[in-house]
């Protein structure tokens, strides 16, 4: 009979488990302490015939190293997994995990680097609404009634007559300034443009001017081409050549487009440069008198230049990315390698 009941105990002990030092205690009692199973097994000896007690004996003193076998592991077991618990308490002198952070958008980049090159020489920042009336983006700027830009394929309307669109540059800041501040003025201004294009890899419906205006006695093209060389060679690296090609804009006279020195090739000619040595950045001129004089300044007395660049052209050139639309997909593959522009 009792070799039954020993192994109902073994099996017991086997299957025996502790996960806390409560369940612990409780085996403790259950199959070592002397009240215990195999505690009992031995209070048998008496009841057994003498010719059995020896194969008796050698079958307790098996259960009873078993259970003393499975309590050292239970023990083990139960101690390290207070090691485990107590490794997941918070450690007040751990250094952080560090969040992952952002990077500056490569645009606000270069518009923050434009802006430090013009106001350590003098130019304040303004701004303007980028829904803009026909006055302070056409009309003011001495647009004619005929300029293709007045029509509705080449500028986002809201209303027409009177005519309410998104504004088309940031020239039309010039006129908000020259409205309501007296020479000498010096003003950068910065900002999103709208234009009904196509999306492409060289063209958008959205994307970012920077436009420079300097209104004083006796300010001259000099002056103009001085500023620039000035900023191309901050912007760009010393070694960068300016160039200045005649052109026409309605609110400037006389004008010029603004040509850099190729970055990529320094000027022996290469595939952005399309073999000239020369890429655009912008557009520039003297202040036309109308413009000046719808403005209620004095053009018999000031003077003033302006010009206008754009922000993705520049970076585009300064980072040699090829396709426009990146800007705006906010792929963070693209973004990421911006990460070191935030120092
Ligand atoms: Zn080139």
């Amino acid at each position: 009979m009792y070799q039954e009941k020993i192994e109902e105990i073994k099996a017991a002990i086997a299957a025996a488990d502790a996960n806390n030092p409560e369940q612990l205690e409780a085996y403790r009692m259950e199959f070592i302490s002397k009240k215990s199973v195999v505690g009992q097994l031995f209070g048998m000896m008496g009841q057994i015939p003498n010719e059995e007690k020896r194969a008796f004996g050698q079958l307790v003193n098996g259960v009873k190293q078993a259970a003393e076998e499975k309590f050292q592991e239970l023990i083990e077991k139960v101690n390290s997994g207070s090691k485990a618990s107590k490794s997941q308490e918070i450690d007040l002198t751990l250094p952080p995990d560090n969040e992952p952070l952002g990077s500056i958008h490569p645009l606000t980049a270069t518009r923050q680097r434009i802006i430090e090159i013009f106001e350590r020489i003098g130019f304040n920042l303004s701004e303007g609404p980028e829904i803009e009336d026909d006055w302070h983006n056409f009309t003011a700027l001495n647009f004619p009634e005929n300029h293709p830009a007045r029509e509705m394929q080449d500028t986002f309307f809201i209303e027409k007559n009177p005519d309410i669109a998104l504004r088309t540059h940031t020239s039309s800041v010039q006129v908000r300034v020259m409205e309501n501040q007296k020479p000498p003025i010096r003003t950068l201004s910065p900002g999103r443009v709208y234009r009904n294009e196509a999306i492409s890899a060289r063209a958008h419906c959205i994307f970012h001017q920077v436009e420079g205006l300097y209104v004083d006695e006796n300010v001259g093209f000099a002056d103009l081409k001085n500023t620039l060389y000035h900023f191309a060679k901050e912007m760009f690296g010393k070694e960068t050549k300016v160039r200045f090609r005649p052109s026409y804009f309605p609110f400037t006279e006389p004008s010029a487009e603004i040509d850099i020195s190729c970055l990529i090739c320094g000027g022996k000619g290469c595939n952005v440069c399309k073999g000239t040595g020369w890429v655009e950045i912008g557009g520039s001129g003297m202040v036309d008198p109308n413009v000046l004089e719808n403005c209620g300044i004095d053009s018999k007395k000031y003077t003033g230049f302006a010009f206008g660049m754009g922000i993705e052209r520049i970076t585009m050139l300064k980072y040699q990315i090829k396709d426009l639309r990146l800007f705006t997909e906010n792929d963070v593959r693209f973004l990421r390698q911006f990460s070191p522009l935030m120092t």
